[in-house]
């Protein structure tokens, strides 16, 4: 059998969190040997979410870590202020150490809930020896954010980066994956907070690998198979002006 995909989602309650999941869930159903982490961002687990899990078909395990009061986006920050998804991802990290062992064959992924995954990027992400990479569409101010690979050996030379090339490891969250022995072995390898944003991925990566040891995925790096896609929050005036009547509205 191949190895256990184990895709790690933070999650937040919000208009359109049903609908990201339920989308995530039906790309997710196509990949074989699946294991979906699914982290609430909430004091405690939620109806919908655990709900929605028990009636997803998916093998899941399902955490809650709230985000620090401190560290929470206010209304109006803007995103870029206060890293999101660090206390999730990282509960997600202990749970797979306090749970899996070596004899486990299995490839950590960082899956954001709002982000488009085609299911071809799973039959990469197999052939994860140590740490793949590939491109990401829609991210950095490009159409496509890659690593630059030698097409033969899969060997990166390089980055496209123009959103600070400065970065260790200017690559997404979507862009990477890590196999579960190097989870396993590298245990003081997690997400932190007050480090600069964009840096998040760089700051897993420097501690699991190096940059001449990555292995370029996705036809030497030359096909996009997940996009970095944003969800406009809708317009929900009408709710907003009945909620008082009905009580609070759930989709
Ligand atoms: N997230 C969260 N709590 C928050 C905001 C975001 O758990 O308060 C989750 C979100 O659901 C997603 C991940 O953290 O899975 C990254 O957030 P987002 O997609 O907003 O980040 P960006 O796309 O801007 O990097
Ligand atoms: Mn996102």
């Amino acid at each position: 059998d191949g190895p256990t995909i184990f895709a790690i989602t933070p999650t937040f309650t919000r208009p359109v969190q049903k609908a990201e999941l339920t989308r995530l869930s039906q790309t997710f159903l196509l990949v074989p040997n699946f294991h979906w982490i699914v982290i609430e961002d909430s004091e405690e687990k939620t109806p919908l979410v655990t709900n929605f899990l028990a009636e997803s078909g998916l093998t899941y395990t399902h955490i809650n870590a709230p985000t620090p009061t401190h560290y929470k986006l206010g209304k109006s920050d803007q995103v870029w202020k206060k890293p999101r998804g660090v206390e999730q991802r990282n509960a997600a990290l202990r749970w797979i150490r306090n749970n899996l062992n070596e004899s486990r064959n299995g490839v950590v992924y960082f899956a954001d809930d709002d982000n488009t995954y085609s299911r071809h990027l799973f039959r990469e992400m197999v052939k994860v020896k140590r740490v793949g990479v590939w491109p990401v569409g829609l991210v950095g101010g490009l159409m496509v954010e890659k690593p630059i690979c030698d097409e033969a050996t899969g060997k990166v030379t390089g980055f496209n980066a123009i959103w600070k090339p400065e970065r260790p490891f200017p690559i997404d969250m979507a862009g990477f994956a890590i196999n579960l022995q190097v989870i396993l072995e590298k245990k003081e390898a997690y997400f932190a907070y007050d480090i600069q944003s964009g840096f998040q991925e760089s700051e897993i990566l420097k501690k699991v690998t190096f940059r001449d040891e990555l292995e370029g995925l996705a036809s030497g790096c030359t096909k996009v198979y997940v996009w970095h896609t944003r969800t406009q929050n809708p317009v929900l005036n009408t709710e907003n002006i009945y909620k008082k009547k009905r009580g609070k509205a759930s989709n």
